[in-house]
């Protein structure tokens, strides 16, 4: 599995990964994913917002087990991020089919489409329609670098916008979702385990600084009579970084819009994209505000007008406790008695956060030994993986066997 999906959307330059939402490499992905469900006999189903479900048993019959992740990618991301629990998701079933698991509930393995928002500046669109967690009306007015809305690229890859929102009878037929990914950190690899159990996904959110100068002659322009909002922006990604650094939270810049973006020209607009994230809700607000706070003074310092818009926000997630203890049980169970599955939290966004809103969800951590995440070198050795994949099908046999 792993192999074959490799070569997908790989960009030759960079090594990296650009599978995004609705393109021809997002297709292939699909692709691959519904062969892997027809190959095992599974019943294929591409729903309203285009997540893709393999289901073992009868829907329809309720308290479904379900596993699973995504196959998008951020702009030259790695192989692991999504793709391992998709793939882990196939290698537990075939593992409980090895066994000769007999299945109480149904089980299902799931790809959430559009989960990195690396297309329309929103993630986990396919599951926040779902969830009614984005309306129809907003998920409509996303749009691509070039311009391009969700609906018209939905519609370009052969799936009905029109189909699009909120899916609750779907959500009522799942009992418990188990998301496996690899770790976007290194705690698994500090504290010495193969796996670990997610406890909560920290407030998350990404907010727009437009910074308005005015535009003029690099060449001719007194350093005195310019308006370079480039200055303003430089001071607040400094700004960000302090912040940041005093809450013990995190906070990037890593996306920047220039106009009218001239080697030889003063630019008329810096637009930057801060994300940031926090363990709570009050230490990131104490972030945000401080960085805003910063920038206003060095906006006014250079002529500077600043704008700042809040694009999405993500509160605290605490995965259900009793769906996270029984996972501990379970894993504990399986192994010696003084082998301790560790429970961390995390900076990421998931699938799984956003639906623990509407369902019970719980994640599995894959180590990774770098920590390194959203770029070419993420990675986790094979070893673990595998770990990975037996810890799973353990948790899936607990939840959804006899
Ligand atoms: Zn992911």
């Amino acid at each position: 599995m792993w192999r074959e999906l490799q070569p997908i959307g790989r960009h030759p330059g960079s090594g990296g990964y650009r599978r995004f939402a609705w393109t021809g490499a997002d297709r292939d992905c699909r692709d691959w994913f519904e062969e892997q469900a027809r190959t095992r006999g599974l019943t294929y189903e591409l729903d309203r917002n285009g997540n893709q479900w393999a289901w073992l048993g009868d829907p329809a019959a309720g308290d479904a087990v379900v596993t699973g992740s995504h196959l998008d990618s951020v702009p030259d991301g790695g192989a692991f991020d999504g793709p391992l629990g998709v793939v882990s998701s196939f290698a537990a079933l075939d593992e409980l089919r090895s066994r000769n698991a007999e299945f109480a509930k149904p089980l299902a393995i799931v790809n959430f489409g559009d989960e990195e928002g690396a297309r329309f500046g929103l993630a986990c669109v396919g599951s926040r329609l779902a969830a009614g967690e984005l309306t129809v009306e907003a998920a409509r007015q996303l749009r691509d670098g070039d311009g391009v809305s969700l609906p018209q690229a939905m519609e370009a890859a052969g799936h009905d916008p029109d189909a699009i929102g909120a899916d609750p009878e779907r959500l009522a037929r799942i009992g418990a979702f188990v998301e496996l990914h690899v770790e976007q950190g290194r705690a698994l690899d500090l504290s010495g385990d193969r796996v670990g159990i997610a406890s909560a996904i920290w407030p998350h959110g990404r907010w727009r600084f437009d910074f308005r100068g005015e535009a003029n002659h690099a060449g001719t322009t007194r350093l005195v009579d310019r308006r370079d909002p480039m200055l303003s922006y430089a001071e607040t990604v400094l700004a960000a970084r302090r912040e940041a650094a005093l809450a013990g939270a995190v906070a990037t810049f890593g996306k920047i819009a220039v106009e009218p973006n001239g080697v030889n020209a003063i630019p008329s607009l810096v637009r930057g994209w801060l994300d940031s994230r926090a363990a709570d809700q009050a230490t990131l607000d104490t972030v945000v505000s401080g960085i805003e706070k910063a920038a206003r003074e060095y906006a006014d310092e250079h002529g500077v007008q600043l704008d700042v818009v809040r694009e999405s926000f993500t509160p605290v997630v605490e995965f259900e406790h009793a769906l996270r203890d029984e996972i501990a049980r379970i894993l504990g169970r399986e192994k010696e008695a003084d082998l301790k599955v560790p429970v961390l939290g995390t900076g990421a966004g998931h699938d799984a956060g956003i639906l623990s809103g509407s369902i019970p969800t719980a994640m599995l951590f894959v180590r990774n030994p770098t920590g390194v995440s959203h770029s070419p070198a993420e990675y986790a050795a094979e070893d673990d993986c595998v770990a990975g994949v037996t810890a799973l099908a353990d948790v899936l046999e607990g939840l959804a066997c006899t």
